[in-house]
């Protein structure tokens, strides 16, 4: 048997590792007790986190088996990209693990907020309407929503309204039951807390919502901004009634390989209007080459079940570690979970910065960053970030950030391995210390 640090099993390092943990990391032992204790602790909530990727990793290669995945859709295109296979079989295989018609899957999408615009207009025309179930959605849609710019839905002529979220968080279905009209053609649901101090909506939640949303008006169009959900459970909101959802690949469903682009799928024929918008009317999906080659999307995805997975246990183990010390996590470290966000309410602005920091400190990339608050265009106060991350931006790589505002929150997201999170873990257990 090795030496270890201290009485666990599972969790426990041995003392070569906790002399790099040391020596490399400047952690100390009392540091690495606390996490390797949480990481016992936790087993159970781990193994639900991998029996949904069993599940979750069994879709995806049943999908790329029936689609006869091969290295031809593998090749480079170039030009116009006619009979792109890789392009279409990767668009397909997004589609059967979905459980919908068809999907857009392309690096040409820039961001996430890209596949969500084209997504809506190519769906909305003036005179229409739209509501969002989920109270105000992601800041990076406001602009779209309610901004100044020639393109924005008032400028168009489409009408826009929001139910807010009760006090815990939840769909007010009443409100939203009342506010639909004839008018009414898109209600939107976003998964994901993003950046607020609330839960994820639950997918049952989102399911109880669809069906009195149909029910209002049969030919209402239900889509859902699906960014930091995918893989999270066993099934997605297309399998449960949503007609249309969206994402980004350097988030949970490009595994960490994927270095761009985005996703749109549902329904056929809701997906082949979205495609003259994303190219042009009469040209739709049949046009896009990609001379990188499509690889690191296929290869992404099947990772993906697995790398939700790690930033799943990751998120957990953070939020159990600070439990432990007396701080607020949302959600809690043992909690069903509908995202990968992970909250932990951390009190003053000196542990948000010494919590940023330790993240940054043990990342790969750019670990000699010292994160500082800085005031980002279209946020109303100073944020502070650490992203050490091979893909800029993609935060299912450990990623973190909060605003320097009481009660001073940090959000974190992603963590490509288990040991990742673990090293973070105990760096920011180590550093924040006594402040
Ligand atoms: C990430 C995200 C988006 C899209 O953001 P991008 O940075 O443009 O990819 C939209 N909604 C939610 C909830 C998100 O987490």
């Amino acid at each position: 048997m090795s030496e270890t640090v201290n009485g666990s099993v599972n969790g426990a390092v041995n003392a070569a590792t906790m002399r790099l943990l040391s020596s490399e990391m400047g952690i100390g032992a009392h540091s690495v007790s606390r996490v390797t204790e949480a990481v016992d602790s936790l087993d159970p909530v781990f193994a639900v986190y991998r029996e949904t990727a069993l599940h979750n990793q069994l879709k995806v290669i049943a999908a790329m088996q029936r689609e006869n995945i091969s290295p031809r859709h593998f090749a480079p295109t170039s030009g116009y990209g006619y009979d792109d296979a890789g392009r279409d079989a990767l668009s397909r295989v997004f589609a059967r693990v979905f459980g919908c018609e068809d999907a857009l899957v392309r690096p040409q999408f820039a961001s996430g907020t890209h596949a969500i615009a084209t997504m809506l207009f190519g769906l909305l025309l003036p005179g229409d309407e739209m509501i969002s179930a989920t109270g105000r959605p992601y800041d990076t849609l406001q602009t779209t929503l309610n901004g100044a710019s020639p393109l924005s839905f008032p400028a168009q002529g489409i009408a826009y309204r929001e139910i807010p979220l009760d006090e815990d968080g939840k769909m007010d279905v009443n409100a939203l039951q009342s506010a639909i009209t004839p008018k009414t053609r898109i209600v939107y649901f976003q998964r994901s807390r993003g950046y607020a101090w609330r839960e994820a909506i639950s997918l049952q939640d989102m399911r109880k919502a669809f069906d009195v949303a149909r029910a209002c008006k049969n030919d209402i169009i239900l889509a859902v901004d699906n960014c930091y959900g995918e893989f999270v459970n066993t099934a997605e909101p297309t399998e449960l009634g949503a007609d249309v959802m969206a994402g980004s690949l350097i988030k949970n469903p490009g595994g960490g390989l994927a270095s761009t682009g985005g996703y749109i799928a549902g329904k056929r024929e809701l997906i082949a209007r979205i495609a003259e918008r994303m190219t042009a009317p009469g040209i739709g999906a049949e046009v896009g080459s990609y001379a990188a080659g499509y690889t690191p999307f296929f290869q992404g995805l099947f990772l993906a079940p697995h790398v939700v997975c790690e930033s799943l246990c990751t998120a957990s183990l953070i939020a159990r570690t600070f439990e432990t010390l007396g701080y607020d996590a949302l959600p809690h470290s043992d909690a069903a979970r509908s995202d990968i966000v992970q909250a932990i309410r951390l009190g003053t602005p000196e542990r948000l910065r010494a919590f940023c920091r330790s993240v940054q400190r043990c990342a790969p990339v750019d670990s000699m960053a010292v994160p500082e608050p800085w005031d980002m265009p279209g946020y109303k106060n100073a944020v502070i970030m650490a992203a050490g991350t091979f893909v800029q931006g993609a935060s299912i790589e450990l990623s973190a950030d909060g605003p320097m505002i009481p009660p001073y929150i940090a959000y974190f997201q992603g963590g490509l391995t288990f040991e990742h999170g673990k090293l973070a873990a105990m760096a920011a257990i180590e550093d924040i210390g006594n402040l």
